[in-house]
């Protein structure tokens, strides 16, 4: 059998940046960390109970011993300038469906890996089979800041996988990273939503992530719709402004599904877009929308018009307003209403 450190090379060395090994004990500490965030939640109950299960993937998989979990820097992807500040960094490098990744190949070559060195794995490559952030701190591969995001040295731009295996293998990282200083409050202040409202304490029902996404339904009505501003998908702000990603974005490499939607998209060309080229080329990358809805890119990009109101918008809008699908036309009318009146 493979040996732990064998293993976390072989990670590396299918292009992960950081691998570790950790028991499942390691997890039982996310319990508590949920229940204190539903504590300062009530409202978000019904949303996290569901997640209380990935600290004990034992009741699961009864067989697991151990989770090895991998972290993959996404900064270096050249991100075109014309989707910046309106799609979340995370998103537009968004492996987990995207088989032309780098990210994807990664994943699925290590479980190939895993599978032929003979261990009994489980994985969800969507979401993940245990706290992800979570596993990545508890295997020394970085810790959390102030903003919830999970930080290496490389910075937040990380996203993590974890596969439960059937062999008690351990391997601890260590590092060197700084916590947050007390003073810092950059992360807080730039929360256009007031949604990271205190250290480590993010509301998720009214973070602009969730509510371009899995929320946020009729943004004509949603209470924060001026607040959101330009984001039409995911928000970046508490990432962009913390000094630990100053230079953590290195953007050198060409990523050639963003060059190939990257012309296609800026707020009159979403509002204008054919169906068609929404279910087939955008939702496959953007996805926490679900295909029968893709009417909800044009009403987030309307949203964002309205937050930064151009007049050479109008034309675009008024056409809006005959859209084939009923949320688009009332979201167009009444920004057309709002802007006439302002
Ligand atoms: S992602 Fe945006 S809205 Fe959500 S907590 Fe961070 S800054 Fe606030
Ligand atoms: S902005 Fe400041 S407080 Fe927020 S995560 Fe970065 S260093 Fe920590």
């Amino acid at each position: 059998m493979i040996t732990a450190e064998e293993l976390v090379n072989q990670a590396i060395n299918l292009g992960y940046d950081k691998c570790g090994i950790i028991p499942l004990d390691a997890l039982s500490g996310y319990t508590e960390k949920l229940t204190k965030r539903i504590l300062r939640f009530p409202e978000t109950t019904g949303r996290y109970q569901k997640l209380f299960q990935l600290a004990n993937p034992k009741e699961s998989f009864p067989w697991a011993k151990a989770v090895v979990v991998c972290s993959f820097y996404y900064g270096k992807y050249r991100i075109p300038q014309n989707l910046q500040g309106y799609i979340a960094r995370y998103y537009l490098t968004d492996s987990r469906k995207n088989t032309l990744t780098e990210g994807y190949q990664t994943s699925v070559d290590f479980e190939r890996f895993l599978c032929s060195q003979g261990f009994q794995i489980a994985f969800d490559r969507d979401f993940g089979i245990v706290p992800l952030r979570w596993a990545a701190v508890e295997a020394g591969l970085g810790i959390f800041r102030k903003n919830n995001f999970f930080y290496t040295e490389k910075g937040s731009w990380q996203h993590i996988e974890a596969f439960l295996i059937d062999q008690p293998l351990v391997y601890q990282n260590t590092h060197s990273l700084r916590p947050c200083s007390n003073a810092c409050t950059l992360c807080a202040t730039a929360c256009p939503t007031a949604s990271l409202c205190a250290p480590y304490a993010m509301n998720r029902n009214t973070c602009i992530s969730d509510l371009t996404t899995w929320s946020g339904w009729d943004l004509d009505k949603e209470p924060l719709n001026k607040m959101m501003g330009d984001w039409i998908y995911g928000c970046d702000a508490c990432q962009d402004v913390c000094p630990y990603n100053k230079h953590a974005w290195t953007g050198e490499k060409e990523s050639k599904s963003l060059e190939m939607i990257a012309p296609g998209i800026s707020l009159i060309k979403l509002i204008e877009a054919e169906y068609s080229w929404l279910e087939q080329v955008l939702n496959p990358l953007l996805w926490y929308i679900p295909k029968n809805k893709c009417w909800r890119y044009k009403t987030n990009a309307l949203n964002a018009m309205r937050n930064s109101w151009k007049p050479e918008y109008m034309p675009a809008v008024r056409r809006a307003c005959q859209d084939e699908k009923a949320q688009v036309r009332r979201m167009a009318r009444w920004v057309s209403n709002l802007v006439s009146q302002e």
